[in-house]
C-alpha cells in the first residue's frame, strides 16, 4: 500500500518510523516510571490490535508499540486519550485536554526516574513524585528536554546522561553523645560512598564536609542512630549529559544542597528560556545545545530568573564539558599512536 505520509505530524503524535515501509511504533509516556498496572493492560491491547503482538520498554521508561500501521495512527491515537487524560492530565497536572488526536508533542522527553524512597532503603527521596512534578511543568512544551531523578547519588537511573540529573540528598545530623565509636559509619562511607569519616583519638567521628555527597550511607549503617537525616530535603544536580553519536558526554555537577522550590522554579523557567535561546523561532534543537548555544553564565541568568536559592545551595562558577572525549579516541588508541603534544625536541 502507497502511503503520502506525514512524518512531522507522526512524530509529533509519538509515533516512530519504523523501517519497515508505513509502519510506526507507539512511545507512551510514563513519567516518574510508575503508573497502575491496569494500564498494562492498555499497551497489550494496541500491541494486540493494531501492533505487531510485542512491546518494548523503551530506553527513556516508555511503554512503546511497534509494529502499528500508518492507516492505523487515528484508531490508536482515538484509543489513548483516556491513557494521556489518566497519567499526564490527572497524575501529573499537566496543562491539557486529552482528546482524540493523540500526544500533543513529543518535546519534553519522559521525565525518568528509578523506584526512590517508595520502595529502595537507600533512597532519599520520592523520585516518582519529583519527576510527575518536573512533568508538569516541561510536558506538554515542543521544546526538548531530557530530565531523570535518582533517589540517591548511586544514580541507577543514570541521570548523569540528561540535560539534567537530579539525585535525592541529605545533609547528616551528628550527636556526639550517642555516638559509641564503634567506626560502622566509617566502613560505610569507605566501602559505599566517599570515605570523608574517620575516628579520631576520643572514638568520635570526623567528617571531611567538603566531599560528601550526602547519600546517608553513614545513617544507615549506624547502630544508635548517632547520624540521622537532617528533616531539609535536599538534591545535587549534574548538568549537560547526553548520548548520541557527535558528543556524548556526562553532565557536570551543576547544583548541590539545592531545595525542591529551588529546582522547580528552574524547570519553571525552561520553556521562556527554550524560546529566547532559539530567538523565538520554531527551530528544534535539543535542550542541551541551547544551553552550549546560550552559554552557562548566560543560562544560568536566565533559567534562575525570579528563583530564591536556600542559604546551604551551591552552584557552579562555570562548567566546561570535555566534548571531544569520545571522538578523539583518547582512551583505545594506544599510546604510541598519539601524535605528540608539544614542541618536538
Ligand atoms: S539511585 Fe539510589 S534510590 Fe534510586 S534505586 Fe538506586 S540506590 Fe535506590
Ligand atoms: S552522607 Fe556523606 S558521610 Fe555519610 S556515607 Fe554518604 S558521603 Fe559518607
Ligand atoms: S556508626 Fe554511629 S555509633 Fe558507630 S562510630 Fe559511626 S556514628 Fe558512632
Amino acid at each position: 500500500m502507497n502511503h503520502d505520509i506525514d512524518i512531522k505530524k507522526t512524530r509529533i503524535n509519538c509515533f516512530r518510523q519504523s523501517k519497515v515501509p508505513g509502519e510506526f511504533m507507539l512511545q507512551m509516556r510514563v513519567p516518574g516510571a510508575v503508573i497502575d498496572a491496569k494500564y498494562l493492560k492498555v499497551v497489550m491491547e494496541i500491541a494486540e490490535k493494531w501492533g505487531n503482538g510485542t512491546f518494548h520498554l523503551g530506553t527513556r521508561q516508555t511503554l512503546n508499540a511497534p509494529g502499528i500501521k500508518y492507516e492505523n495512527i487515528p484508531a490508536v491515537n482515538a484509543y489513548i486519550k483516556d491513557y494521556i487524560h489518566d497519567v499526564d492530565q490527572e497524575m501529573c497536572g499537566c496543562d491539557m485536554e486529552a482528546d482524540e488526536t493523540g500526544y500533543p508533542t513529543i518535546g519534553a522527553r519522559n521525565v525518568m526516574a528509578c523506584i526512590g524512597n517508595s520502595h529502595c532503603i537507600k533512597g532519599n527521596c520520592n523520585s516518582t513524585e519529583l519527576a510527575r512534578k518536573i512533568e508538569k511543568l516541561v510536558f506538554p512544551s515542543h521544546y526538548h528536554i531530557k530530565v531523570a531523578v535518582a533517589g540517591c547519588p548511586n544514580d541507577c537511573v543514570k541521570a548523569n546522561f540528561n540535560d539534567f540529573g537530579i539525585m535525592g540528598i541529605y545533609k547528616m545530623d551528628y550527636n556526639y553523645d550517642r555516638c559509641i565509636g564503634c567506626g560502622a559509619c566509617v566502613d560505610a562511607c569507605e566501602h559505599h560512598a566517599t570515605g570523608v569519616l574517620s575516628l579520631n583519638k576520643d572514638n568520635k567521628v570526623d567528617k571531611d564536609t567538603c566531599c560528601c555527597v550526602g547519600c546517608a550511607e553513614c545513617v544507615l549503617a549506624c547502630p544508635t542512630s548517632a547520624w540521622t537525616r537532617n528533616p531539609k530535603k535536599l538534591y545535587r544536580v549534574t548538568l549537560g549529559g547526553r548520548t548520541g553519536k557527535q558528543n556524548p558526554r556526562a553532565g557536570k555537577l551543576f547544583l548541590n544542597w539545592v531545595t525542591e522550590d529551588v529546582l522547580l522554579g528552574m524547570f519553571a523557567n525552561w520553556q521562556k528560556f527554550s524560546a529566547w535561546a532559539l530567538d523565538y523561532k520554531p527551530e528544534y534543537l535539543h535542550g542541551g545545545h541551547l544551553i552550549d548555544r546560550a552559554g552557562y553564565k548566560t543560562f544560568v541568568k536566565h533559567i534562575f530568573e525570579g528563583v530564591e536559592f536556600n542559604p546551604e545551595a551551591k552552584m557552579a562558577d562555570d562548567i566546561y564539558w570535555a566534548e571531544n572525549e569520545q571522538r578523539a579516541n583518547i582512551h583505545v588508541m594506544p599510546l604510541s599512536k598519539h601524535k605528540t603534544a608539544g614542541p618536538q625536541e
